[in-house]
């Protein structure tokens, strides 16, 4: 099952998509939910990230590429850092290059969708609380890293987290081709069976940390790769069973950040 969320005439609602067309439903994913009569097609409305989460967990080096490619030793335990919810956006919306920033890195993920309340899970029933899977840009100011001593800086901005454009429901997460296309360039391209934790085992270990809302989001770090971004660029995400998540960068307006 493909989830989405939208917007059209004013409401926004999850819907279920197949084969283009969105059938609305009263309720969401995360709990009880009727299917509706009315039908849309995907160009007659607003797609939005596809889930609202309440925090978004980070990992910071989880492929054995990446790793490989930035000549550090495979990490024993994952590496944890966390987007603010403020970060999200949706597919088509625009990424907003930083006043204060000279050097904005995109960073292809594979994000999991949590589907319900998550504490002190055992590794072997974590499946059972991800709702599914979808594509994520995990965007970092690379050059405010050094000087903040950690991410949050770096990785908080607004708009600095694409998600979407669908949660796909029924995807084994274990071996996806993912990929990063800058302006029709392929820049990434690795598959999730380079994961060094895979979602289940990240799912456990923050969940004896952190209470998972329904709609939290995990993005599973990013594979080698990674590079520079620049104002007018097309950014694509794009997941092997999942879809494309499009963004353009956006110089920021003199008057905001
Ligand atoms: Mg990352």
């Amino acid at each position: 099952m493909r989830w989405v969320r939208f917007q059209v005439g004013g409401n926004i609602k999850y819907g279920i998509e197949e084969d283009g067309e969105i059938t609305p439903v009263t309720g969401s994913p995360f709990g009880d939910y009727q299917v509706e009569t009315e039908k849309f097609s995907t160009d007659q409305v607003t797609l939005l990230a596809p889930c609202e989460p309440s925090k978004i967990l980070c990992v910071g080096l989880n492929y054995r590429d990446h790793a490989a490619e930035m000549k550090l030793d495979l990490p024993e335990q994952p590496v944890i850092f966390m987007k603010p919810s403020t970060a999200v956006i949706g597919p088509g919306a625009d990424i907003v290059y930083p006043g204060i920033s000279k050097r904005v890195d995109y960073e292809a993920e594979l994000a999991v969708v949590v589907g319900r309340e998550a504490r002190d899970v055992p590794e072997v029933e974590a499946g059972r609380y991800i709702l599914g899977y979808t594509c994520g840009n995990d965007v970092t100011a690379r050059d405010l890293q050094p000087a903040d001593g950690q991410w949050t800086i770096s990785k908080s901005f607004d708009t600095f987290c694409p998600l979407g454009p669908v949660i796909e429901t029924d995807c084994k997460a274990d071996s996806l081709e993912i990929r990063l296309l800058l302006n029709g360039e392929e820049k990434q391209h690795s598959n999730t069976g380079q994961m060094v934790f895979s979602p289940q085992y990240l799912v456990s270990y923050l969940s004896r940390v952190m209470t998972l809302h329904p709609g939290d989001v995990i993005l599973t770090g990013t594979p080698s790769g990674v590079g520079p971004v620049a104002p007018g660029d097309r950014v694509v995400v794009e997941i092997e069973e999942i879809g494309r998540l499009v963004n353009v960068v956006a110089r920021h307006s003199a008057t905001g950040k």
